[in-house]
């Protein structure tokens, strides 16, 4: 129908309802560029259109080989050693465990890692000098590496998303590790937000700059 519509002479066939179409070809009178056949439209019910189905019903129950194969099948893929998430050590983030390779396999390619003015060792008095910890700026509780930073490595270059890049924070104290998320909101030193609109195709898209509002951390203290 829409192509009726568009071979009559009408544009931006997307912008109109199938009713509003149906109401302009009725109101339509065709002028000398319309095509000169004549389009016939056949009424079709709805229970003519569902396909039939052969098959008996109610269909017969599963052969206890196939369902031996489906439930193998489920606990093979579901199998702890495929969905376990281990720490990179480069990045700092959970990686599924089957894609990790061990930092030792790694070790002469860490010097790219090491890099001044990221890290700070903890200092227990005001009085204490300002010491980094040497070394490459990497995670060393953690004893593997994931596939992109050990690309990046094998090439010789710092991951972008990796401690060493500027990430690294350092062990978060046991006292931060357990915050809810007001208490999260009252120790944030910088508060972002950011617009989102939802486009018609259900997707949503950014319309705006992320804006970073510095939050009075010293105010909240006092
Ligand atoms: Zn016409
Ligand atoms: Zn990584």
């Amino acid at each position: 129908m829409r192509k009726l519509f568009v071979s009559h002479g009408y544009n931006h066939v997307n912008q109109y309802k199938k009713n509003e179409i149906i109401q302009l070809l009725e109101k339509h009178s065709c002028t000398s560029r319309c095509p000169q056949n004549i389009s016939v439209f056949q009424c079709i019910s709805e229970s003519n259109t569902k396909p039939t189905i052969s098959a008996p019903f109610p269909p017969r129950s599963l052969e206890p080989d196939l369902v031996h194969k489906i439930i193998s099948d489920w606990t093979d893929e579901f199998h702890s050693t495929k969905i376990v998430e281990i720490g990179c050590a480069v990045c700092g983030q959970l990686k599924l465990c089957t894609n990790m390779t061990t930092l030792k396999s790694l070790k002469n390619h860490l010097h790219v890692l090491e890099k001044t003015g990221v890290t700070r060792k903890q200092r227990k008095s005001a009085s204490d000098p300002i010491t980094e910890i040497e070394g490459p700026v990497i995670d060393h509780s953690c004893a593997h590496v994931c596939e992109p930073c050990r690309k990046s490595l094998r090439n010789g270059q710092v991951p972008r998303i990796s401690l060493a890049n500027g990430l690294w924070i350092g062990n978060v104290p046991p006292e931060l590790q357990c915050l809810n998320f007001t208490e999260r909101l009252l120790i944030q030193k910088v508060r972002t937000n950011c617009c989102f609109v939802k486009v018609s195709s259900g997707m949503r898209k950014m319309i705006s700059h992320v804006i970073a509002f510095e939050t009075p951390v010293a105010k909240v203290y006092e």
